[in-house]
């Protein structure tokens, strides 16, 4: 496009201006939304399947706009991640993760979602032991899910960093598995715990055959690594039939609970293992 003015520009690819208007105001508006308290938290529980139990809650951000209402995370933590506004609220995420776990969970393990950025951020590490130890929950009970594309980004930090967590008794999840750059040699060479097969392979196991090639390839790495294989996106009994079938270890999905506020994810847990 031609720079010749703004309007020329706007009206070259309508939206663009409006697009980005919208975008200018949302990346305002979560300059505080932290401290307005427009930010809360949900839990969804992941399934064990041998013991047929929840084992742990992954933690959601949820931002209720004062005038836009809910907003997705897959489009504000983008905006965050820009701004540099991700390290405030991801520390917030960590505190109110751990907060809520002993408060209304029993102390449950938890998993929370950090982007690259904050993995980058200086003394990342010294922070999260910080609010772990501040809010007095155990380390160990405490995962973190990274996609792959934040190992990419910068491989020699990213793999000082992880391990350093992993010396301090975190756990790693490789989250959306099998949709990035999915080098196995990242399985090899960072200590992860866990790996999230993506929704995308688990939403068509049972009609597509390279679907589940795919996610039977995913249960056998994990096994022959001893690592936990959880299925993301559980929507269906088939579906978590045949992941039973393959001895997947955990899986998590609508099938169980929706991400829910703390105090309902429980109960909901309950009702649904009990059908
Ligand atoms: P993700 O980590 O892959 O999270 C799983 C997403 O799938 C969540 O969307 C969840 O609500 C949704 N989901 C779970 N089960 C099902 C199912 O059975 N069917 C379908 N259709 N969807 C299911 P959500 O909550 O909108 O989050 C989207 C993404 O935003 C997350 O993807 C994660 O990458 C990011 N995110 C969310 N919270 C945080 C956060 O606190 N920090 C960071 N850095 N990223 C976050
Ligand atoms: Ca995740
Ligand atoms: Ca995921
Ligand atoms: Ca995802």
């Amino acid at each position: 496009a031609k720079r010749n003015g703004r309007n020329t520009f706007a009206g070259f690819e309508p939206g663009m201006d409006t697009d980005l208007k919208a975008r200018r105001e949302l990346d305002a508006d979560l300059a505080q939304a932290v401290e307005r308290g427009e930010l809360s938290l949900a839990f969804q529980p992941r399934v064990g399947l041998k013991c047929g139990s929840f084992v742990s809650y992954e933690t959601l951000a949820r931002w209720h706009h004062p005038k836009r209402g809910e907003i997705k995370p897959s489009l504000f933590i983008p905006i965050a991640e820009q701004s540099g506004k991700i390290n405030e609220i991801g520390n917030w995420v960590i505190r109110e993760a751990c907060r809520q776990s002993l408060d209304k969970l029993g102390g449950a393990p938890i998993s929370v979602n950090v982007s690259g950025h904050q993995l980058r951020t200086r003394d990342f590490v010294e922070n999260v032991l910080a609010i772990l130890e501040d809010v007095g929950f155990p380390p160990d009970r405490f995962e973190i899910e990274l996609t792959e594309s934040i190992l990419v980004e910068d491989r020699d930090r990213a793999l000082t960093v992880l391990k350093a967590l992993k010396r301090r008794g975190i756990r790693l999840a490789l989250d959306d598995f099998g949709t990035g750059y999915s080098s196995l040699s990242y399985l090899r060479a960072f200590p992860f715990d866990t790996i999230k097969i993506d929704r995308s392979f688990i939403m068509n196991l049972a009609t597509d055959k390279s679907s589940l090639a795919i996610a039977e390839a995913v249960m056998d790495l994990g096994r022959a690594l001893n690592l936990s294989v959880v299925a993301e996106g559980v929507e269906t009994v088939e579906q978590l039939t045949i992941l039973a079938s393959r001895h997947c270890d955990e899986v998590q999905g609508y099938l169980f609970s929706q991400p829910l506020p703390a105090d309902k994810v429980a109960h909901e847990v309950d009702k649904n293992l009990a059908r």
